[in-house]
């Protein structure tokens, strides 16, 4: 069982939640790395920092090419020209653990406001809906092929999803990425906590000594019943001709949208419509808008 925070340095949260996990086993540098035997664990956990030198520049990787979590590609790790990059090197470090690892979270948060939590998957398995169910997120978004499109990988390479949960699904664990809420809303801490510990404790490498430890205020029940699970099918991708988005709403996240509803419009007048009903999920606001990269996702409903 691996656990991730900062995989995206400038998402404090998730690394707020490991620095508390392994605080319980005395462990407090949590750049180091330290092996501890413990009763309460059941097989191995690891709980870390995903790219601790993007973490301490508070930036969301440390080269600006590629963030961590879009790395775990084999053609990443054949090319030399992709592992000078500091982010892919830190890649190179992970995969053998994740590949072994049976189940993987990786914890993020999310650089806008305009969001709700969510989980990311890459496939959907009965192992992910299982887990899924403890997670108290309404979007279960599978980001599949559709992701690695904001990197501009070339189309023949995109069955390998780039990130890292990918990386494990396709190794046979399963991986999720729990996107928490906004990056800097520390007092939704304890909350994501209390979310891990019942994950924890639901795939059985801790059981409940392990939650009591923490007293968490309100123990909610937190199986959630109405899940929907979308998946990427469009990423539009900024063509380098000063977009404006339609209305200030369209930048945010999981916002419902219908066919040909227009969503913004390049300067020289092409518009950008919604090809399906379906949400708006992860727009480039305006400060955030680059040539090239993603301005929105679309995703439609699964189940
Ligand atoms: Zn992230």
């Amino acid at each position: 069982m691996v656990v991730f925070g900062g995989t995206h340095g400038d998402e404090t949260m998730g690394m707020e939640v490991v620095k508390v996990l392994l605080g319980v086993f005395g462990i407090h540098d949590v750049w180091g790395s330290a092996t501890q035997e413990s009763e309460l664990i059941q097989g191995d956990l690891y709980l870390g920092i995903g790219n601790p030198e993007a973490v301490k520049r508070g930036t969301r990787s440390v080269s600006g090419v590629r963030d961590l979590n879009r790395c775990f590609h084999e053609a990443f790790f054949e090319s030399p020209e992709a592992l000078a990059l500091p982010d892919q090197q830190r890649a190179a470090e992970l995969k053998d653990l994740l590949a072994r690892a049976d189940y993987f979270f990786d914890l993020h948060s999310v650089s806008t406001k305009q969001t709700v939590p969510f989980v990311g998957v890459t496939t959907f398995s009965a192992a992910h809906r299982e887990i899924c169910r403890y997670i108290p997120v309404r979007y279960i978004v599978d980001v599949n092929s559709i992701l690695g499109q904001d990197v501009g990988i070339p189309r023949k390479m995109v069955e390998q999803t780039p990130t890292t949960c990918s990386w494990v699904n396709r190794h046979g664990g399963v991986g999720l990425c729990y996107e928490m809420g906004y990056q800097n809303d520390i007092a939704s801490v304890p909350y994501a906590l209390c979310v891990v510990v019942h994950l924890l404790e639901h795939v059985g490498v801790v059981d409940e000594r392990f939650h009591q430890i923490f007293s968490f205020s309100s123990d909610q029940n937190f199986i959630v019943s109405e899940q929907q699970v979308y998946r990427l099918v469009h990423c539009e991708r900024n063509k380098f001709k000063n977009f404006h988005y339609a209305d200030s709403r369209y930048t945010t996240s999981f916002l419902p949208v219908k066919t040909g509803e227009l969503i913004g419009t390049y300067q020289d007048k092409e518009e950008v419509r919604a090809y399906a009903d379906g949400l708006l999920v992860f727009p480039s606001g305006p400060q955030t808008l680059r040539d090239n990269k993603s301005l929105f996702y679309l995703a439609t409903l699964v189940v």
